[in-house]
C-alpha cells in the first residue's frame, strides 16, 4: 500500500517509534529512523521488511540538527511522504520543582520538533499532493495528570498543533492527525513502573497492576504494534478525509 512512499520516524530507535516505523515498512515504505538508542537493531528490523532504511541521529532539541536531517532524507530518499513525530521524553515532578532545563527539553523535543520537521517536510508534500503527518501525543494530551506540567503542556500542545496544520491543509491530499495512546511499556515507562515499585514498596508486577489500575480500565497496556496499525490505517486511501483528530487507544482511560 506505501510503496514507493519514505516516512521519516523520528525517536523510532525503540518503542512506538520502532512499531510505527516497522508497520509502515510492512506496507512497503521506505523508512528514516531516528533516536539516541541503538540504531542497528532497529534498522535490522525495517530492512527485514524488504525496504530500504537508513538511520540520521539528529537531536530533536536542536533546529539545525533537525534542519540536517531533513536535508538527508530529501538527498537520500527524495523527501518526505509520511511524517511521523514521535520523539518524546517525560519527567515527573510538581510544578513548584520542576527543573528548568527539563521544561525547556521536554518543550523542545515533544512539541517544538514537530513545528520545525513539518515545517520542513510541507513544500515536497504539497509540491505532489500527498502527504500523511502522524503526530504522536499522548492521551495526556486530552487529558491531565499530576505531576505531569510540562508533559501534559506539550501534549495538549501538539494536539492544538496537528488541528491548525489540518486546517491550512484541508482542501489539499496532505492530511494531519494525532495518536494518543495510554500505558504503552516501553522504556519511556518501564522508568515509570520501576519509580513506582520504589515508592511503593512492591515488586515489579505489583507496581504494574498499581499503575494501570489507576488509570487505564483495560488494565492492559496498548502495544507499539497496535499503535502501528492505527499509523497504518491513517495513511491509508480510507483516512484520506479523517483531518485534525487526536485518537486514542488508550484502553479507555479518557472515557472516565
Ligand atoms: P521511548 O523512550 O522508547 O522512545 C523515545 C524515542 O525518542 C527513542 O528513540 C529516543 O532515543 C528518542 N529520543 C529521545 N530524546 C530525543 C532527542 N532529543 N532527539 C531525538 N530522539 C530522541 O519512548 P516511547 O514510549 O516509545 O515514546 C514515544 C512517544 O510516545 C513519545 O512522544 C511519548 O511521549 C509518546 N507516548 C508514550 C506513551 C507510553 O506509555 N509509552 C504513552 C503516550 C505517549
Amino acid at each position: 500500500m506505501l510503496q514507493g512512499r519514505t516516512a521519516l520516524v523520528t525517536g523510532s530507535t525503540s518503542g512506538i517509534g520502532l512499531g510505527i516505523a516497522v508497520a509502515l515498512a510492512r506496507q512497503g515504505a521506505n523508512v528514516v529512523l531516528n533516536g539516541f538508542g541503538d540504531a542497528q537493531p532497529a534498522l535490522d528490523a525495517v530492512r527485514a521488511c524488504g525496504v530500504r532504511a537508513e538511520h540520521h541521529g539528529a537531536d530533536m532539541s536542536r533546529p539545525a540538527e533537525i534542519e540536517a536531517m531533513m536535508a538527508f532524507a530529501a538527498a537520500e530518499f527524495g523527501g518526505v511522504d509520511i511524517l511521523v513525530n514521535n520523539a518524546g521524553i517525560q519527567h515527573v515532578a510538581p510544578v513548584e520543582e520542576f527543573p528548568v532545563e527539563k521544561w525547556d527539553a521536554i518543550l523542545a523535543i515533544n512539541l517544538t520538533s514537530a513545528f520545525h520537521t513539518t515545517r520542513l517536510a510541507l513544500p515536497a508534500m504539497k509540491a505532489r499532493n500527498w502527504g500523511r503527518v502522524l503526530n504522536v501525543a499522548s492521551v495526556h494530551g486530552l487529558v491531565a495528570s499530576a505531576q505531569k506540567s510540562a508533559y501534559v503542556a506539550a501534549k495538549h500542545g501538539i494536539v492544538g498543533f496537528t488541528k491548525a496544520v489540518a486546517l491550512e491543509n484541508a482542501t489539499s491530499g496532505i492530511t494531519v492527525n494525532a495518536i494518543c495512546p495510554g500505558w504503552v511499556l516501553t522504556p519511556l515507562v518501564q522508568k515509570q513502573v520501576e519509580a513506582r515499585a520504589e515508592k511503593d514498596g512492591v515488586d515489579i508486577e505489583e507496581a504494574t497492576r498499581r499503575l494501570l489500575g489507576e488509570k487505564q480500565p483495560s488494565l492492559q497496556f496498548t502495544t507499539p504494534e497496535q499503535l502501528g496499525e492505527l499509523a497504518v490505517f491513517l495513511c491509508s486511501d480510507a483516512a484520506a478525509n479523517v483531518r485534525g483528530v487526536a485518537w486514542n487507544m488508550d484502553g479507555g482511560w479518557a472515557a472516565q
